[in-house]
C-alpha cells in the first residue's frame, strides 16, 4: 500500500491538524468541507497557527482546498480518505455512502472519531466496504501529539491496518498502536477517568484548585496545567458532553460512574458562560479591573473567586513513593487519585488492550504524561502498592499480581512498536553512574546520558554526567518533553543571593570545559534532542560532534530575554558557523553581524526547517518525524563514523572596534526607536563586546579560548547587575519574561 495522495473531510480542529501533519510529510493533501471558504479560512488558520502545525510555512503548499459537492471526484484519486466531520453518526454515515461509491478499489477510508464505535459507524457498510474501513483517532494538536489510536473492524484486511500503523509510524511520525472497540480507546477512557477522579477527590478532601493541581501535575510527572488548568484548555462544557457520552456507552458496573456524575458548580459555570480559556474563564480566570490583571481560580465550596496562590510543594523531582508517604493531605491527595487510577487502568486489562503497557503508552503519547498507571504502579513497588490499598475487588489484574508481588512484572516496554526505542533499551542497559541532575546509562558499546531535572534545566552535575560519559561514543537523549530549557536560573540565583560569584564563575567555566571536552574528545558525541533545546541546552547541541533532531524541536540562545549573553560557546559556535558561509567567507563583519542579530532578538526555530536557515542545526543533521526513533538513527551515525576524527579547532578573525561600531550604531537606533530600553543597551553592548572579538583588531586572530574568556566576561559582568537579576526573578516567578 503506498498512500500517496489523501483526502480529507472536514475542516475544522482536527481535520486541518491531519491536514498540516501530511503536509509536514510532504504528502499533497486535499480538504473538503461544506463549503470551500470554510477550507480557505482552515488553511489561513493552519498558516498562521502558534505553536506552529507546519515545520515550515512553504509546506502550506502541499493543501488543496474544495467542498464536498462540487469537487467530491478527488475522492477517486485518493489511495486514503480520513473523515473528520462533526461527531454525528447520521453525518458521517451519509459520508461514507458518498465515499465508497467514488473512491478507488482499495483505497482506505477511516475516521477520526473520538468516541462512535467502529461497529456503529460501519453498520451500513458491506463486507468488502469494511475490509478497508477503520478509526484513525488522532489528537490535537495533531503534530505535536504522539498519540494516534487505530481501531479495527472484524472483516478489515490486517495485512492493510499494519501497513497503514506503519505509513503512520514512520511518515507521520505516530506511536500508533492498535486498540480494540471499546467507549474511548485507550487515551480517553484512562486520561477522562484520571481528570475526573482528580477533579471529585480535591473536592471531597477540599483541596483548592491550587493545591489540587500543584500535585495531580509536575510531581506525578503530568503536565503542570493539571487537571483544573486542563478543564480551562480542554473546554468545561466540551467535558461535560464527553462525561455524557461515556456515562451512556460505559455498562452501570464501571467506574467511571462514580467519578463522571454532574457536579453542581461545573453546571453553574457552563451555564454562566465560563466554559474555560475560550469563554469568560473557568476554574481559573484572568480578572481585570482598568489596567490591572489579576489571576484568579475559583473556590470549589463557594463558587467565588479569589487571586491564585501560589503552592509550594517542595518537590523538585517526580518521586512517587515519596509523594504518596507523605503525611500530609497533599500525600493523602496523591495517593487516592494515583491508587484509584492504577486500579481502574488495571481492571480494563485485556478487555480495552491485551497489552497493559499500550495504555502506559497512550497516555505518555496523548496526554503528555511522564508515566502511565503500570509505570506508576512500577515505581511505587508491588509490595508497597498493596500494603498501602484497601481492596481490588474483581480485578483480575491485581489479583495475579498480589498472588506473585513480582517487582518485575513490567517486562518488555513499548510493546506496540518494533522500533528500539530509549524506553525500551534503558530497560537492558547497564545503570553506569548518575547524579541528581542525570543518569549515564552504558548500552553495548556506546554511552546515554539522559538529563533528569524540570524541564531539564542544567547545572554541575549534568556538565559532570557528560563529562564523565565520554568514554564511549555518547548519545545525549531523554524520554521527556524537553531536550533541555537551559541553564537552571534558579541555581545560579542561589549563587547571586548569597554573593558569590566566584561559584557562578567556576560553574560557567565547568560548563565551558564540559562543551570544549564533548566537542573535541576522540569519541563521537551526539545530541537527540526533541522540545525546548534553549539557551545551554542548545550550547550542548551545538558542540556535539552531530546531531539527529525531533521535528518537533524548539531551538534559540535565548539568554538575552533575562539580560544575559550565551556564555557556554554559544556565541563562538554561531560566529564559527557563520564565517564559513560565502559571504562570511569574503566579508569579515558578515557572520558577527549576523549573529548579533540572531541572538539579539533571540531568535528561535520551532522545527529543524526552521533552525536551518539561522544555522542552530547544519545540512549535516539529520531530522525525523518519529521521536521513537532518536535512538536509533543516533545509533547509526554511531556505526557510520567508526574512525571519528574530532574536528579541528577553530580560529577567528574578527575586526573589533570596526564591526563593534556597526553594532553600537544599530542599537542606537533601536533605543533611540524605544524599541529597546537602558538594560537592552547594556546587554546589547555587551554581545557586541564578545562578537566583535573584545578588544581585538582585525590582525589578530581568535582562539576558541579567547571566544570562551570573552563570554563568561560578559556573562560575569551582566548577572552582577540588578536589572539582569530582576530579570532572571521575574522569569522564574511568572514563566515569562520581563519586557521593559
Ligand atoms: P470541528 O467542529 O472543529 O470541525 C468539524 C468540521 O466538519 C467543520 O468544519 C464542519 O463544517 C465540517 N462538516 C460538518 N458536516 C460536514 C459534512 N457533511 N461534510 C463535510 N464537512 C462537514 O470538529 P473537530 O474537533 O475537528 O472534530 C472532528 C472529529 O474529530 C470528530 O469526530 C471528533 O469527535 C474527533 N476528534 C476531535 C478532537 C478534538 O480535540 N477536537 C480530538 C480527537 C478526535
Amino acid at each position: 500500500m503506498n498512500i500517496k495522495k489523501v483526502v480529507i473531510i472536514g475542516s475544522g480542529t482536527m481535520g486541518s491538524g491531519i491536514a498540516a501533519h501530511l503536509c509536514n510529510a510532504n504528502i499533497p493533501v486535499t480538504l473538503l468541507d461544506l463549503k470551500t471558504e470554510i477550507c480557505v479560512k482552515a488553511r489561513e488558520k493552519i498558516y498562521k497557527s502558534k505553536p506552529p502545525l507546519l515545520l515550515d510555512k512553504l509546506k502550506i503548499n502541499n493543501i488543496k482546498v474544495g467542498n464536498i459537492s462540487d469537487n467530491f471526484d478527488v475522492v477517486k484519486d485518493a489511495d486514503w480518505i480520513v473523515e473528520a466531520v462533526v461527531e454525528r453518526i447520521d453525518v458521517k454515515q451519509q459520508i461514507y455512502r458518498k465515499i465508497f461509491k467514488a473512491r478507488k478499489v482499495g483505497a482506505i477510508v477511516s475516521s477520526n472519531t473520538s468516541s462512535i464505535p467502529i461497529k456503529v459507524l460501519s453498520e451500513h457498510l458491506t463486507d468488502i466496504e469494511k475490509k478497508d474501513f477503520c478509526i484513525t483517532h488522532f489528537f490535537n494538536p495533531v503534530r505535536y501529539m504522539g498519540l494516534l489510536e487505530i481501531v479495527k473492524n472484524e472483516n478489515n484486511d490486517l495485512d492493510k491496518i499494519n501497513k497503514l500503523k506503519k505509513f503512520c509510524e514512520t511518515e507521520l511520525g505516530k506511536g500508533a498502536i492498535i486498540c480494540n472497540d471499546t467507549p474511548g480507546f485507550l487515551g480517553n477512557r484512562i486520561g477522562v477517568y484520571a481528570m475526573q477522579v482528580a477533579m471529585t477527590e480535591a473536592i471531597k478532601m477540599k483541596l483548592t484548585v491550587e493545591e489540587a493541581d500543584a500535585i495531580f501535575g509536575r510531581p506525578m510527572g503530568i503536565p503542570k496545567t493539571g487537571v483544573f488548568g486542563l478543564y480551562d484548555l480542554i473546554g468545561i462544557d466540551l467535558m461535560a458532553d464527553v462525561l455524557k457520552s461515556f456515562i451512556k456507552e460505559l455498562p452501570k458496573t464501571d467506574e467511571f460512574h462514580f467519578v463522571g456524575k454532574e457536579i453542581l458548580l461545573v453546571k453553574k459555570l457552563i451555564q454562566t458562560g465560563y466554559t474555560g480559556r475560550k469563554g469568560k474563564g473557568g476554574f481559573y480566570r484572568m480578572n481585570k479591573t482598568g489596567a490591572t490583571k489579576e489571576m484568579q481560580a475559583i473556590n470549589l465550596e463557594s463558587g467565588e473567586y479569589a487571586s491564585v496562590k501560589k503552592i509550594d510543594v517542595k518537590l523538585d523531582k517526580v518521586d512517587l513513593k515519596e509523594l504518596i508517604n507523605r503525611n500530609d493531605k497533599y500525600g493523602k491527595y496523591a495517593w487516592s487519585v494515583l491508587s484509584k487510577i492504577i486500579k481502574y487502568a488495571s481492571s480494563l486489562v485485556p478487555e480495552i488492550t491485551k497489552e497493559f503497557n499500550n495504555i502506559d503508552e497512550a497516555m505518555r503519547l496523548g496526554f503528555n504524561w511522564a508515566k502511565g498507571p503500570f509505570e506508576m504502579l512500577e515505581e511505587i513497588g508491588v509490595k508497597n502498592f498493596f500494603n498501602k490499598i484497601d481492596s481490588f475487588d474483581g480485578n483480575k489484574f491485581l489479583y495475579n499480581l498480589s498472588k506473585t508481588y513480582n517487582e518485575d512484572f513490567y517486562g518488555e516496554r513499548q510493546k506496540y512498536t518494533n522500533i528500539v526505542t530509549l524506553g525500551k533499551v534503558k530497560k537492558k542497559a547497564v545503570n553506569l553512574d548518575g547524579n541528581n541532575s542525570a543518569k549515564i546509562y552504558r548500552f553495548n558499546d556506546y554511552n546515554i546520558v539522559e538529563f533528569t531535572t524540570k524541564a531539564n534545566a542544567l547545572d554541575y552535575d549534568s556538565m559532570d554526567a557528560l563529562k564523565k560519559a565520554t568514554d564511549k561514543p555518547l548519545i545525549i537523549i531523554n524520554e521527556s518533553m524537553q531536550f533541555s530549557a537551559g541553564v537552571n536560573l534558579n541555581y545560579v540565583m542561589d549563587f547571586v543571593k548569597n554573593k558569590d560569584f566566584k561559584a557562578i564563575e567556576k560553574f560557567i567555566k565547568y560548563f565551558q570545559d564540559t562543551c570544549r571536552h564533548l566537542k573535541f574528545c576522540d569519541k563521537p558525541v551526539i545530541s537527540a534532542p526533541s522540545g525546548l533545546t534553549l539557551g545551554g541546552g542548545a550550547e550542548v547541541l551545538l558542540q556535539s560532534n552531530f546531531v539527529v533532531s525531533h521535528t518537533n524541536l524548539v531551538i534559540g540562545l535565548v539568554e538575552t530575554i533575562v539580560g544575559l549573553v550565551p556564555g557556554g560557546g554559544g556565541c563562538k559556535e554561531m560566529l564559527w558557523r557563520w564565517s564559513q558561509t560565502e559571504n562570511g567567507k569574503s566579508d569579515l563583519d558578515y557572520a558577527p553581524l549576523k549573529v548579533f542579530d540572531i541572538i539579539g532578538y533571540a531568535k528561535t526555530a520551532s522545527s529543524p526547517d526552521e533552525a536551518l536557515p539561522l544555522l542552530y542545526l547544519t545540512k549535516h543533521d539529520k531530522k525525523i518525524m518519529n521521536r521513537n526513533n532518536l535512538l536509533l538513527e543516533a545509533k547509526k551515525l554511531i556505526n557510520n563514523h567508526k574512525d571519528f576524527i574530532p574536528p579541528n579547532e577553530c580560529t577567528f578573525k574578527l575586526s573589533g572596534d570596526v564591526v563593534r561600531g556597526k553594532m553600537y550604531k544599530i542599537l542606537d537606533k533601536l533605543y533611540e526607536e524605544k524599541k529597546i530600553l537602558e538594560h537592552g543597551l547594556v546587554v546589547g553592548k555587551e554581545l557586541a563586546y564578545v562578537l566583535s572579538g573584545g578588544k581585538t583588531n582585525s590582525k589578530n586572530v581568535l582562539t576558541e579560548e579567547d571566544l570562551y574568556s570573552l563570554e563568561l566576561e560578559s556573562f560575569m559582568k551582566l548577572i552582577s547587575k540588578k536589572e539582569t537579576q530582576d530579570r532572571i526573578i521575574h522569569t522564574l516567578n511568572t514563566g515569562k519574561p520581563l519586557i521593559n
